[in-house]
């Protein structure tokens, strides 16, 4: 067994050999687990956290170890589904859906909220060199994961000329867009964006022991009383199969992956995680997992490390202070950023 050391800092990576977290059978175990399963933004959502003694449930009406009534699950849930209709392509009247709809023809007023993930948006847009761009959805629309669908050269060719971030303009309060047909996507930083939403809502409630995950974005708050959390990476290609381990406590893990949303044709993957500057999807790598302490910034990074290559994606990890990586190419290969380091032995 390999056994990596984050530099400075307690043991993180334990094993080798993706997002599934093992509950250990926690939450039957144990009374004061409180944990919920349910779907959001069209992935799963999970939240366990530990009822603290020093809470009063018979004050705060809380059910031990409860599910999807539980009043803090209820608060998460609600959080969840206030940014999905907030962020959703597919609601007509969300934010982003109004966005695309007019910010060609009008300036849009859009939300404080909106417009800081915008802004978010461009800034990693400029610190990948571009391989993070929201307008990807230029392109990204023209994709239909389910029904095998994806553009032609031709409709690819005219979509790559509405690519790049130069095509949104920003002010104080409103956003437009320099040409027609071009959109946005915030699929690669929302759900992160909403993970460090619930976390918030956590702390509110002095939840010092929980994991929130959302797909392949989660939280890990507290350690797992007195254990570290292990939050598993997905087998690349067996979705029932964990890939590697990693004990963490405290910590945002992000993974993007080309076997979330994907169809195969003539043995080619046509996957959801698109090159902005061809509009096709990115085939360089198979998996990245980011762990840093937001999970925004998780979210972001998987994606433009996924879209940048083993090689670029790894020496911008290495000159970010508190980010780590571990990535999957398409043979199977592991490498990881420099701060998880082979220790001597143990
Ligand atoms: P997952 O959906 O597997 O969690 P990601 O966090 O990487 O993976 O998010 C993928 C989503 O990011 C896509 O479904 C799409 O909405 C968006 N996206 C795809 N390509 C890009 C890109 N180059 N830049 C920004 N967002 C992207
Ligand atoms: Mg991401």
């Amino acid at each position: 067994m390999l056994i990596f050391r984050r530099r400075n800092t307690p043991p993180l990576l334990r094993h080798i050999p993706l997002l599934v977290v093992f509950l250990v059978a926690s939450s039957c175990v144990n009374a004061q687990w409180v944990s919920a399963q349910w779907s959001v933004m069209g992935t799963s959502a999970t939240l366990e956290y530990w009822l603290d003694d020093n809470f009063d449930s018979q004050k705060n009406n809380l059910p031990p170890n409860s599910t999807l009534d539980d009043p803090i699950v209820v608060e998460v849930r609600d959080e969840f589904e206030r940014l999905n209709l907030l962020l959703s392509p597919w609601i007509p009247e969300s934010e982003l859906a109004q966005v695309n709809a007019r910010a060609a023809q009008e300036a849009v007023t859009i939300s404080p909220e909106f417009m800081a993930l915008l802004k978010k948006s461009e800034e990693y847009f400029l610190l990948t060199h571009g391989a993070f761009d929201i307008s990807f959805a230029s392109a990204g629309f023209l994709y239909d994961y389910r029904a095998r669908k994806s553009p032609n050269a031709e409709q690819l060719k005219q979509a790559q000329q509405l690519i790049g971030f130069e095509h949104i303009q920003l002010t104080n309060n409103e956003v437009r867009f320099t040409a027609d047909g071009v959109r946005i996507d915030l699929g690669g930083i929302a759900k992160g964006y909403a993970i460090d939403q619930a976390v918030a809502v956590l702390r509110q409630h002095n939840i010092a022991h929980a994991y929130v995950a959302l797909g392949g974005d989660s939280y890990v708050l507290g350690d797992r009383r007195g254990r570290d959390w292990q939050v598993g990476i997905q087998h690349p290609r067996n979705d029932q199969a964990v890939a590697m381990t990693l004990p963490v406590s405290d910590i945002a893990v992000s993974t993007s992956g080309d076997y979330e949303r994907f169809f195969i044709r003539d043995g080619e993957r046509i996957h959801h995680i698109l090159n902005p500057g061809t509009g096709t999807p990115s085939k360089d790598l198979v998996s990245v997992t980011i762990m840093t302490e937001r999970s925004i910034d998780a979210d972001a990074l998987s994606t433009s490390v996924f879209v940048m290559g083993p090689e670029k994606g790894l020496e911008m990890i290495n000159q970010l202070e508190g980010v780590s990586a571990v990535l999957i190419n398409p043979q199977g290969q592991v490498t990881y950023s420099d701060d998880l380091a082979e220790p001597s032995t143990e």
